[in-house]
């Protein structure tokens, strides 16, 4: 089994590519948004407290999608490994999926960055947010937090996956073709 994070702030592209690297390597595509807004989809009590803070531009609760993560892990069977897009997102976060992995005795192999400039990050969820209902996608202000949120608690990953020998950054600017090659070439190295 290899296991890859996708990395980067909103709007760099992460779910787009996830879902052509996952088809191209069969892993299995695990996102934690994905996973969110279906449970809210679903109207299920769990889903009605998530919207709220979603709606915001928040962080759920660590809890919360370190348990969905590991009910996945646990359920999937087949595959070449996993891809993890949009988790972790604190380095406590990132703490228990290690340890998820090492007790089934897998790792994290490595972490993609995905880096994009700050004005094209805005302009890609402006036009994101007139086709895909995301609420989250629509308010300025809501977009705004995300990505200080994305600053002050998702970034101290890439530290701390710097010291473990597992950061790889990748030019997220460009064509969807282009960066999918340029992610591509990276992971081929080691599935
Ligand atoms: P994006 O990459 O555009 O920010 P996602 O679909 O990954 O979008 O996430 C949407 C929202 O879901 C986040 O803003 C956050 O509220 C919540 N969320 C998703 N994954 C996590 C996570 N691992 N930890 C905490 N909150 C999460």
């Amino acid at each position: 089994m290899v296991n890859f994070l996708i990395f980067g702030p909103p709007g760099s592209g992460k779910g787009t590519q996830s879902v052509k690297l996952a088809e191209k390597f069969r892993l299995v595509h695990l996102s934690t948004g994905d996973m969110l807004r279906a449970e809210i989809a679903s109207g299920t009590d769990l889903g009605k407290r998530m919207s709220t803070i979603m709606s915001k531009g928040e962080l759920v609760p660590d809890e919360v999608v370190i348990e969905m993560i590991a009910v996945k892990i646990d359920s999937t069977k087949g595959f070449a490994g996993f891809l993890f897009d949009g988790f972790p997102r604190t380095v406590a976060q990132t703490v228990a999926l290690e340890k998820m992995l090492n007790d089934r005795g897998m790792k994290i192999d490595r972490m993609l960055v995905l880096d994009v400039d700050h004005d094209e990050l805005v302009k890609r969820l402006i036009a994101r947010a007139e086709q895909s209902g995301r609420p989250d996608d629509k308010d300025p202000a809501v977009v705004d937090n995300r990505i200080d949120v994305y600053k002050s608690k998702t970034e101290p990953i890439i530290n701390y996956c710097r010291e473990k020998g597992i950061y790889q950054p990748v030019n997220g600017m460009g064509s969807i073709d282009d960066i999918f090659a340029r992610l591509a070439e990276q992971m081929k190295k080691f599935v």
